[in-house]
């Protein structure tokens, strides 16, 4: 028997150039070969007569060859084969291109079983190149589920299904890691199966209860990593923080704290005089006043004379971040310091140094602030801004580091409450769902093509006033079969013919980051009229001076991220406006974006996400900062990610430290899951 970590290369027919292939997959062991599932199915099943093949839809048939193949050579290069079938009900041509063997093969007077589509045109009905087998012969191709894998270019949907087979037959799946108990009680089935019918089932109903299980068992596996994570933490112990007088803070605040900001500000505080490391995921929709919570807890750590680090996922959000604090702190004797990369040594050294030697409370920084050679006098407060960038396997690097530390992640994208205690189990959660008073809501419309000129002058009236805009793009190259706009041909026509006049910037991912983050900062200071972007522009970044926002072909985009680009304007004084521009007709799509126009609640209308899209989006989008999960899309079935959940706390707390190998497997497996959403991150 191999072992799941042998290499591919030692199965048959993989030589160096297939495994190359196979590791653009990342696929370089037997182990990731059994891991490798389909991201869908074709359901080769059912046998339909020849008069109910609908044109373009693939499907299976049993037929009789009615003539000897004739091939007719039309040009080096193209040989056509062409067949007649038919069966009870009609007859069909089919024709096949390069493909010699048929002659052979499709015997005059035999039956086959074919899979393929038609296609009509007005000479009647044709198909081309159809898979097919002898009636007799065993089904490989047709009469079956056919699972349908990721690929590579070089690598057919075929080579690799008999590669993972190859693997399945001399090498045992993972072994099991979810407890029987839990099994029985959720209907699971045994890994050994799973793994093998997530592959080859009998039917559909076989493979979607195999990739049950998987999801079930990945998130099985996370959720147990998040409770290890939590009880780890549990046992740490700090100092209690003594000194809990904020009036100073609150004195200096030019406004009065909304009741959210209150609350969770209460809840940190609560934490930080605990006595145990506060892990605390402070959510808030953009614009309710993320800053001032997170201030209020460096107030009250550098009061007990410990030290805070703040942390954003750019260098233009940590430089926001540090003028807005400076202003704040300076009156109340808190000193704080920026610490980038893009600092002079000198300036860098000069910091660290006082930070080393504690003549600073509080750093402000880019995630590099933890990883790099920075030291602290007495950190005691870490704060993560924009949590999404900021994922578990931080998380849990921070808290194996220094374990004493409390952590504070805050994040602007809502999360439903149901998802947000699957995915961050291991932190406390603070809601923001208030707004500061006096914020005037972005009026946002829906419109199509036909309002180009008025969306226009609208720019160019906006521009006049002396305020600039956002033109959000959903892709970066052109791809005219959807008609998307591309950012960067939309930035060009947008600059020669349509606005010559003014200044148009582009920022799009394909970019550099040092690239990016100096476009950005030259619009945050008004160097351009209108920045054309892709969705780069999602995080955190205040130009307050930017009235509009114009997205394009807003039908490609999930409500929730439409939010999240919608509150990149109305941070400042004047009123703001979101366009929201579609071809799309389709009346669901256009409700859904509808919706959109009516609320401005972010909660809501990631409620509303999820019930028409299913989680996948919230756990497939690199934003979440989660692990890579591998079972497809995570989406639809909420209840198995409940009841994964429900199971793994409850097993974690009964066995989860005992020194049973079923304990250690899980153990492993965690470890491997965490390591792997290192990748995803950033
Ligand atoms: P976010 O949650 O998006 O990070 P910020 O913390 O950047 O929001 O706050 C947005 C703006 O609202 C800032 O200009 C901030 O000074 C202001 N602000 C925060 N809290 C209040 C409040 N309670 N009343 C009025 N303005 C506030
Ligand atoms: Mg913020």
């Amino acid at each position: 028997m191999a072992k799941l970590t042998d290499p591919v290369t030692m199965l048959k027919g993989v030589g160096p150039a297939r495994a190359k292939q196979l590791s653009a997959l990342n696929i370089r062991t037997l182990g990731d070969l059994i891991c490798h599932f389909p991201r869908g199915y074709e359901d080769r099943t059912k046998l339909v007569a020849i008069e109910s093949l609908q044109v373009d839809t693939p499907a299976c048939f049993r037929a009789m060859v009615m003539n000897t193949p004739r091939v007719s050579h039309i040009r080096k290069g193209l040989d056509i084969a062409k067949v007649q079938v038919a069966d009870h009900s009609g007859r069909l041509n089919l024709t096949f291109f390069n493909s010699p063997y048929v002659t052979d093969m499709l015997q005059y007077g035999r039956e086959y079983i074919f899979y393929g589509a038609v296609t009509g045109d007005f000479i009647g009905y044709n198909m081309t190149n159809p898979v097919f087998e002898p009636l007799d012969a065993p089904a490989v191709t047709t009469r079956r589920v056919l699972p349908i894998y990721p690929l590579t270019a070089g690598l057919s949907n075929a080579v690799l299904l008999k590669t993972i087979r190859q693997a399945l037959a001399i090498c045992d799946p993972p072994e099991e890691i979810i407890p029987e108990e839990v099994r029985n009680r959720y209907h699971i089935l045994p890994a050994e199966t799973a793994y093998r019918v997530i592959h080859e089932p009998a039917s559909m109903e076989e493979a979607m209860e195999a990739k049950k299980r998987l999801i079930f068992e990945e998130f099985f596996v996370f959720s147990a990593g998040l409770s290890l994570l939590r009880a780890s933490r549990a046992e740490k112990r700090t100092a209690p923080y003594q000194n809990r007088n904020m009036q100073p803070f609150y004195a200096t605040l030019p406004f009065s704290l909304t009741g959210a900001q209150r609350r969770a500000i209460d809840e940190i505080l609560e934490d930080l005089s605990r006595g145990a490391p506060m892990n605390r995921l402070v959510q808030g929709d953009v614009g309710s006043g993320k800053t001032m919570v997170a201030a209020a807890a460096i107030y009250c750590a550098a009061g007990n004379h410990k030290q805070s680090a703040l942390m954003a996922p750019t260098e233009i959000l940590a430089e926001q971040h540090y003028a807005s604090l400076k202003k704040l702190f300076a009156p109340l004797g808190i000193r704080i310091a920026l610490l980038t990369g893009s600092m002079t040594q000198k300036q860098k050294r000069e910091t660290r140094e006082a930070l080393a030697e504690g003549r600073i409370d509080a750093v402000v920084g880019t995630h590099a602030l933890l990883t790099d050679d920075t030291t602290f006098c007495d950190l005691g407060l870490v704060v993560a801004d924009e949590q999404h960038r900021f994922g578990v396997s931080q998380r849990s690097k921070l808290s194996g580091k220094g374990g004493e530390v409390h952590l504070l992640v805050m994040s602007a994208t809502p999360i439903p409450r149901t998802l947000a205690l699957l995915m961050y189990g291991d932190l406390d959660v603070s809601i923001l769902d208030e707004l500061p008073p006096g914020r005037e809501t972005v009026d946002t419309f829906l419109v199509g093509e036909s309002y180009r000129p008025r969306i226009n002058a609208f720019i160019r009236k906006q521009v006049q006033e002396g305020h600039q805009c956002f033109v959000v793009c959903p892709a970066v190259e052109e791809n005219e079969e959807l008609g998307i706009k591309a950012a960067t041909a939309w930035a060009e026509t947008l600059e020669k013919t349509v606005f010559p006049d003014l200044k148009i910037a582009l920022l799009h991912g394909q970019m550099k980051g040092s690239e990016k983050e100096k476009v950005m900062a030259s619009f945050a200071r008004g160097e351009a009229d209108v920045l054309v972007a892709t969705t780069v522009i999602e995080v955190g970044v205040d130009v307050p001076n930017a009235t509009l926002m114009v997205i394009e072909d807003a039908d490609r985009f999930g409500l929730s991220q439409l939010h999240q680009l919608r509150g990149r304007v109305g941070r400042g004084k004047s009123k703001s406006y979101c366009i929201l521009t579609t071809h799309n007709r389709n009346p669901d799509t256009l409700k859904r974006l509808k919706a959109l126009c009516k609320t401005t609640d972010g909660f809501q209308i990631a409620e509303e996400d999820l019930k028409l899209r299913g989680p996948g989006d919230f756990f497939g989008s690199r934003q979440s900062g989660l692990p890579a999960f591998r079972v497809g899309d995570m989406s639809g079935d909420l209840t198995i990610l409940k009841e994964a959940q429900a199971a793994s706390a409850k097993w974690i707390d009964e066995h989860g430290a005992e020194d049973t190998p079923q304990a250690k497997a899980l153990r492993l497996r965690i470890g491997e899951l965490f390591l792997r959403a290192e990748g995803t991150m950033n």
